[in-house]
């Protein structure tokens, strides 16, 4: 028998199937790996557990990231990580460990589905069926940060086209493969032109290669009100990073509870399954915790590894659990609830449910399932890229004319002073008295008609404006590609 409750490691349990790292995870980790890894097992699941250490004690020993460097290596052999959540110590200087796994072995698409199990777990939006396909390696997660000025600090939010094509595809391919109607992306693409923009533009071009399937664009404040208030409207959403891991855990809350939620981390080589709430340190210890979202995390990756039998076996189990009543703390509710039980019974509920299926609830059934193809990355040929101009950032702390008086000293035969905006908003020229003014400025030169914008010239300007005294901080070249301009203009241009 596996003892996860009290010791984080595990022994072979079986002596086929695909090997799985299996981290327990810290706070109710321990005992809810426990729990799914009974029910899995009990459930004809074939999988050769090798544990691994990651999370808290491997913070606080050191490792910046969280994970051992044993931990690391079982990951990269086995290809297949089985997670249970992980305390992230307060503090500076500790890296977020899902982040570092996730971009270490490429796991772009983060699928997170979200359904009511009404009338067993009541809930407000009983025909809510979601499924969240978050992208899972870029946007701000990139942990770019920088102070800038005394009172500036910037994230870099980094969007990329392979990245943007490789999920948006996987999203239409994930619908596709589990027969589900239709795709909704949301994005911020009326403010964030560039980035957003391109992610909703990938959309338009790979969901027309899709014509079975309906598709629609929400910008992310309206869609997450909708999804919020009538949840049953969507089926698949695919999303950025931000977005998705915010409006992700709002769909799971939706449908009963954070502890009903599962993820999968999907990438060309790795995968890792995982639920999607944290380590619930205010109940560690107590034996209440849900395992459901480890439950059915275990569901996802069997279906993963192509053991849909044992897949279905459990779901259908954990569906005739809770439809019985069988309920832990966190979804027990008054006319639905026959028993309250801890974690270990709830596990014990579902194994002697094996072989049955619900009754009202609808059963599952993964026969046949068609796995979702890894998009490949396309060659591109590369846009033609031409040098326009430069956004000097600087740090000043008097007035834009005793600034502008200063930038005016970089101008040379090629290059203009044409724009200063602060936090976005135009400045100079003709700037507003009520506009709240910071230490940073972005101050953008331009070729003047007629030259040519190059690297000779913003040097120029840069030495320059040292002499002039102004304290720049930060350059961005502006290009053009293919003749379009690669930066936003400024706010009144
Ligand atoms: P949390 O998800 O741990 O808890 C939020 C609330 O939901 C708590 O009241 C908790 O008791 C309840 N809850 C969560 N899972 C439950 C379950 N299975 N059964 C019953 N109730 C459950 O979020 P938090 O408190 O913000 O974070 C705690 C720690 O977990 C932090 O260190 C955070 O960094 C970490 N975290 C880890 C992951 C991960 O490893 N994937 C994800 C999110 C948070």
């Amino acid at each position: 028998m596996l003892d996860f409750a009290t010791k984080p490691a595990v022994e072979v349990s079986a002596s086929t199937g695909p090997r799985v790292s299996v981290a327990a995870g810290d706070g109710i980790g321990p005992a809810i790996m426990a729990a799914a890894l009974r029910v899995l097992e009990a459930g004809g699941a074939r999988l050769r557990l090798e544990p691994v250490e990651l999370g808290e004690q491997v913070y606080l020993a050191g490792h910046t990231a969280g994970i051992s460097d044993a931990a690391m290596d079982s990951l990269r052999e086995t290809g297949l990580i089985f997670k249970g959540p992980i305390t992230t110590p307060q503090g500076g200087g500790y890296k977020s460990l899902n982040v570092t796994i996730r971009k270490t072995f490429g796991l772009f698409a983060n699928v997170r589905p979200c359904a009511a199990y009404a009338p067993a777990i009541p809930t407000r939006h009983p025909d809510m069926d979601v499924v969240i396909v978050r992208e899972n390696e870029e946007d701000l997660y990139a942990g770019i940060e920088h102070r800038q000025t005394n009172e500036v600090y910037q994230c870099l939010k980094l969007i990329t086209r392979p990245g943007c094509e490789r999920i948006v595809r996987y999203a239409f391919d994930y619908a596709r493969a589990q027969g589900r109607r239709k795709v909704t992306c949301f994005t911020k693409d009326n403010i964030m032109k560039l980035t957003d923009g391109l992610f909703h533009r990938v959309f338009d071009e790979i969901g027309a290669q899709y014509p079975d399937i309906s598709k629609e664009h929400m910008i992310v404040d309206i869609g997450a009100a909708r999804l919020a208030d009538s949840p049953e409207r969507f089926d698949v959403i695919v999303m950025p990073n931000l977005y998705g891991d915010i409006l992700s855990d709002v769909a799971a809350q939706i449908t009963g509870s954070v502890g009903l939620g599962a993820s999968a981390n999907i990438g060309p080589r790795c995968a890792m399954f995982e639920a999607i709430h944290g380590s619930a340190p205010d109940i560690a210890g107590q034996g209440i915790a849900n395992p459901s979202g480890l439950i059915l995390a275990g569901v996802m990756m069997l279906n993963h590894v192509g053991q849909g039998e044992a897949a279905a076996r459990v779901h259908n189990a954990w569906l005739r659990t809770i439809e019985d009543g069988v309920h832990t703390g966190d979804i027990a509710r008054a006319g639905a609830t026959r028993e309250t039980v801890g974690t270990e019974a709830f596990a014990d509920a579902v194994i002697a449910r094996l072989g049955l299926t619900p009754q009202r609830l609808s059963p599952v059934s993964y026969e046949g399932d068609t796995a979702v193809p890894i998009p490949p990355l396309p060659e591109r040929k590369p846009a033609l890229r031409e040098l326009v101009g430069v956004d000097v950032f600087a740090n000043h702390s008097g007035t834009v004319e005793e600034l502008v008086s200063r930038l005016r000293q970089a101008e040379n035969r090629i290059a203009e002073l044409k724009l200063v905006t602060n936090r976005g908003v135009k400045v100079w020229p003709q700037g507003h008295e009520d506009t709240f003014c910071t230490d940073h400025w972005r101050c953008r030169f331009e070729a003047r008609t007629g030259t040519q914008m190059n690297k000779a010239v913003v040097l120029d300007i840069l030495q320059r404006l040292n002499k002039a005294g102004v304290d720049f901080i930060k350059t961005e070249q502006l290009y053009t590609f293919d003749g379009e301009p690669g930066y936003s203009l400024g706010q009144g241009q």
